[in-house]
């Protein structure tokens, strides 16, 4: 069984956030959302917009460390981003007890790519106590590479699926992460 989907039957999983701590839900680009529209219909459903406060401004520049003119371009202060719905429990409409019901090619790319992350190239991890492929890597040799080895993936993969990112936020050539 996939560890994300043992990691539902377990833990709310990382698709699902305590209210008022949405902001660490990745925005979404239109092209991730026209993808969705394809296989789960309008995107009023389970899109929402959300203002581009102070924490979630941080929280993109965190990710990318070198670039907060390009992610102040790309989400003014007064502006707003759009971002997954959640429920009451606040759990992503597509979460099920098997995990998310969507297939993978069509989830947006960071859930694809999470709790892995590239920060100037380097492999790492967001911190998560409820991740189950952060402590099964964590009992094998606290490595963050030991997590390719939980989700079957090599470092390409990621760069891959990291890429996508960029290229769907039209920031490649605009970021000099590397
Ligand atoms: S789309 Fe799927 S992987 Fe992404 S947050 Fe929702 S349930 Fe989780
Ligand atoms: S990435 Fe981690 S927290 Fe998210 S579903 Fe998979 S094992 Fe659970």
């Amino acid at each position: 069984m996939y560890i994300c989907e043992k990691c539902a039957k377990k833990n709310k999983t990382c698709c699902s956030v305590e209210h008022g701590k949405d902001v660490s839900y990745f925005p979404l680009s239109e092209e991730e959302i026209e993808r969705l529209e394809t296989v789960a219909g309008p995107r009023e459903k389970y899109i929402t917009k959300k203002k581009n406060t102070a924490a979630f401004l941080l929280q993109m520049n965190r990710l990318f460390p070198k670039n907060a003119k390009d992610i102040n371009t790309l989400f003014p202060v007064d502006g707003e981003h759009n971002h997954l719905l959640v429920d009451d429990s606040g759990s992503c409409l597509f979460l099920t007890d098997k995990g998310c019901s969507l297939e993978r090619e069509n989830r947006p790319y960071y859930c694809n790519l999470y709790p892995l992350w590239l920060v100037f190239g380097e492999l790492c991890s967001f911190s998560n106590p409820n991740c189950l492929a952060i402590a099964q890597s964590e009992k094998n040799d606290d490595d963050v590479e030991k997590l390719l080895e939980v989700f079957h993936k090599d470092i390409a993969q990621v760069e891959e699926e990291f890429d996508k990112i960029l290229l769907a936020w039209d920031i490649e050539k605009k970021i000099n992460l590397w």
